[in-house]
């Protein structure tokens, strides 16, 4: 490798049966880099006819790559594991530039992530699940098929690995149609699995709109599985045709986890990891713990350890801006609702952030003196705003915990591990870090209540893209 990293442009082709062709509309999508709001590439905006054509593709391609051996399919995987580290300075760069996420951010956890993710799949398939006894029947898990895939921008190329490596490692065959803020290393990771020896239609990639795309593949009678990430509202939509349909569906919408840092626990380090945990990706993550409990003894303490926390981290060096300027308006919306509704800004606040020119930045906010009940206690910011909730005892930081429509994530701390599992027991979400945690990429990740429905990652999320045949005996 030599020279600086590249970001790519775009290449005003989709990807449908292994090969680039102009979409059918002949129209484009600007892709814009947050930080400095300039144009940095183009994409296709594909529509119905280019959806049409890769369904097709992908449909034509499944009974070869159904019946290619695991052992096969895991040697491609892995090939494109090893080209995804490979180009790890290119891929950071197109994601930092896309997203507007910082370089050491955009390395460790956009690029870092998704390798490791990939990796993890090439095993899982070489391991062959795909078989097992029950008594006198042996269980075939047979590819589900055909799979829409609509990937949102938050986290672009791990959204996207999250779910083309499961289905790609159970014989499934794909349609990418990944979110229009971040199409770029879309069109990058498009080529790896190219590179890496995928046979032609296995793996299709159509950018496009979501309501235009998007729509046409999450409805299109020649997809088995559709798996979207991204609003609960688009979400409830692609469940509900899904559910007309009786097709398969997995969802990860949005959440409000709860931070509940108990009685006894280290207060300093909850409450930094707590915040470090919001702001990472300036806020724009769906597991973040942005309900940060506390006992009405350590209250005021831990609102003034927020406070300080935040004040570390400045927009443009360690927070990147948000998406674009529609998600900043409407995180400023929310920061402005919560002053109306009487709760105290702490830090930060609906104001454009000092002696920045350009970007989509928000000032990091911490929001005290917040009541469960307020819309910034309900309602998913997807911004650097962490809410603070005092409680009386455990049972009310419980009822406080459970009391979204949303149960993706959430965090225990207390003075030791039994404590904080029994307390975690009784929250109604799918993951919970104790006492700070270590992110695991084999664990399963998903939504209890309206977070969703299903996995993602390692086995569980494997078991999504596969159906069960019995053979008796
Ligand atoms: P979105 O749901 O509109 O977009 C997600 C993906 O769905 C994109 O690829 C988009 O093109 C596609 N899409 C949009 N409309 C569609 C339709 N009618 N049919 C099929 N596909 C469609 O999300 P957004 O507008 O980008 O973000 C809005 C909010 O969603 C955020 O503020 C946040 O609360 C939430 N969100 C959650 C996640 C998550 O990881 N759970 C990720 C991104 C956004």
């Amino acid at each position: 490798m030599d020279g600086a990293p590249s970001v790519h442009q775009g290449r005003d082709e989709v990807f449908i049966g292994g090969r680039w062709r102009p979409a059918v509309s002949g129209q484009r999508i600007d892709v814009v880099d947050p930080a400095t709001e300039l144009v940095i590439g183009q994409v296709p905006a594909g529509g119905p006819q280019d959806v049409d054509e890769a369904v097709a593709a992908a449909r034509a391609a499944l009974p070869a790559w159904a019946a290619t051996p695991p052992e096969r399919r895991a040697a491609v995987l892995s090939a494109a594991r090893d080209l995804m580290a490979a180009r790890r300075e290119d891929v950071a760069a197109t994601v930092g530039a896309e997203l507007g996420a910082p370089p050491p951010f955009a390395a460790a956890v956009h690029t870092d992530l998704p390798t490791a993710v990939m990796g993890s799949y090439a095993a899982l398939a070489a391991d062959r699940p795909f078989e097992e006894r029950i008594g006198n029947s042996r269980v075939l898990h047979e590819p589900v098929g055909v799979v829409g895939a609509i990937t949102p921008w938050n986290y672009p190329l791990h959204q996207i690995v999250a779910k083309v490596a499961p289905a790609l490692a159970a014989g499934c065959t794909v349609v990418l149609k990944p979110a229009e803020d971040t199409p770029l290393v879309a069109q990058l990771f498009a080529g790896i699995l190219d590179e890496a020896g995928l046979p032609a239609g296995v793996f299709n990639l159509v950018t496009g709109l979501g309501p235009v795309a998007g729509q046409a593949l999450a409805e299109h009678p020649g997809v088995d599985l559709v798996s979207f990430t991204g609003s609960t509202a688009v979400g409830r939509q692609i469940g509900a045709a899904a559910g007309g349909a009786v097709k398969r569906v997995a969802l990860e919408l949005g959440g409000k986890s709860a931070n509940v840092i108990l009685p006894g626990a280290d207060l300093a380090k909850a409450v930094n990891v707590g915040v470090a945990n919001v702001f990472a990706n300036s806020g724009q993550t769906c597991s973040a713990w942005t309900r940060m409990l506390v006992d009405d003894a350590r209250y005021d303490e831990a609102v003034e350890l927020a406070t300080a926390a935040a004040a570390k981290y400045r927009p443009g060096d360690r927070i990147g801006p948000l998406v674009n300027a529609k998600q900043r308006e409407r995180v400023r919306g929310y920061i402005r609702s919560g002053i109306e509704e009487g709760a105290r800004v702490a830090a930060g606040g609906p104001e454009e952030p000092e002696g920045i020119p350009t970007g989509y930045y928000v000032r990091p906010t911490v929001f005290a003196d917040v009541r469960p009940e307020m819309t910034i206690a309900q309602e998913e910011i997807f911004g650097p705003v962490v809410v603070l909730i005092r409680y009386r005892d455990e049972e009310d930081a419980l009822r406080i915990a459970n009391g979204t429509v949303y149960g993706l994530a959430g965090a225990v701390w207390a003075a030791d591990e039994d404590t904080a599992v029994a307390f975690a027991r009784r929250m109604d979400t799918g993951q919970v870090d104790i006492n700070g945690g270590r992110f695991n990429p084999l664990a399963p990740f998903g939504g209890y209540k309206q977070s969703g429905v299903g996995r993602e990652l390692g086995p569980h999320g494997l078991s999504e893209y596969l159906q069960t045949k019995s053979l008796q005996f």
